[in-house]
């Protein structure tokens, strides 16, 4: 099913993020297992977190064969046309309706410049262009990182959704409220394609100081004084309750879907999933 199929419900879609693992992908199924009883509408697959491409192929091939439908992420920034080419070309062999379509992050020798695709809009054009798959796209609630104020961080959003993007994927966020202006500014710059809520279960302070160090994301005082005070599954726990309260707010205000970024751990992501149906 392809995106705008997905999010056509009145319901909140669930969906997953996963990574290709380092070592052989049999742990990675097994949570997966564990996940589908909830019934994903699709789970997605990092770009370039670990494991070479052949392996990332055949792990979306896998999940496929297991009867889940998956997204593969993409970035463009350091590959070709001729590339990106090859590659588009397979997803649509492989049978995968859909893409999160990327630029990447800015690899940090100072002498490197990009080509072909500078930016996610440039890849967007070009899959729209060139294949039948449907485009997701990133979104930043409290700007990208590199973005110099949030007008230009929506303006750069519109040139990626005018390219074709049939949905946008939201960075984590901690506080329902960064989420919600984001929305309603996505809205005021009159783009109307469904925003999905990106949800990540705290597990370990090494885990939230990892992702802060490379976006713009706030940790609420709830959380910075849970992190000081909780360790190990005392902080699952806290993760899973807090990620609920989380949830539960979007889910009131009609989210269209929440995406939750597992770590390739199905355990906290589980707990929540069963606390929101209670
Ligand atoms: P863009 O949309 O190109 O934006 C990058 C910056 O350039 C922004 O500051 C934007 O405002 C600006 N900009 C955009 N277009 C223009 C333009 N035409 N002219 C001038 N400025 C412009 N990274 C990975 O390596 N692998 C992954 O699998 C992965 N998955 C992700 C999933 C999600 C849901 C999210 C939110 C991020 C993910 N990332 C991943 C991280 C992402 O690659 C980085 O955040 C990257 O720095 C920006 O990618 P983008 O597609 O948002 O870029």
């Amino acid at each position: 099913m392809k995106l705008n199929e997905i999010y056509s419900t009145d319901k909140t879609v669930v969906s997953f993020e996963v990574f290709p693992p380092k070592s052989e992908p049999e742990n990675l199924l097994k949570e997966i297992k564990l996940l589908a009883k909830h019934k994903p509408a699709f789970l997605s697959l990092t770009y370039g977190a670990g494991g070479n491409e052949n392996k990332s192929f055949k792990l979306l091939k896998n999940i496929k064969d297991s009867g889940i439908n998956v997204m593969p992420h993409f970035t463009c920034i350091t590959s070709t046309k001729e590339k990106i080419s090859q590659d588009i070309k397979e997803f649509e062999l492989l049978g995968i309706k859909n893409i999160l379509a990327l630029r990447g992050d800015i690899p940090e020798d100072k002498t490197f410049i990009c080509h072909d695709f500078c930016h996610a809009n440039d890849l967007v054009k070009f899959i729209k262009g060139n294949t039948n798959l449907s485009i997701g796209v990133a979104g930043y609630p409290e700007g990208h990182i590199e973005s110099p104020d949030l007008k230009t961080d929506i303006e750069n959003l519109k040139r990626k959704v005018d390219a074709g993007a049939d949905a946008i994927f939201t960075q984590l966020f901690f506080e329902n409220a960064f989420f919600f202006d984001y929305v309603n500014r996505v809205r005021d710059a009159g783009i109307t394609i469904p925003v999905i809520a990106g949800i990540m279960p705290v597990i370990s302070e090494k885990q939230v100081n990892k992702m802060i160090s490379m976006a713009n994301i706030s940790v609420p005082k709830k959380l910075k004084e849970a992190l000081k005070k909780y360790q190990d599954n005392a902080l699952l726990d806290f993760g899973i309750e807090f990620a609920t309260e989380q949830c539960i707010g979007l889910i009131k205000e009609n989210v269209q879907g929440l995406h939750f970024y597992t770590l390739n751990k199905s355990y906290s992501t589980d707990k929540i999933l069963n606390n929101i149906k209670e």
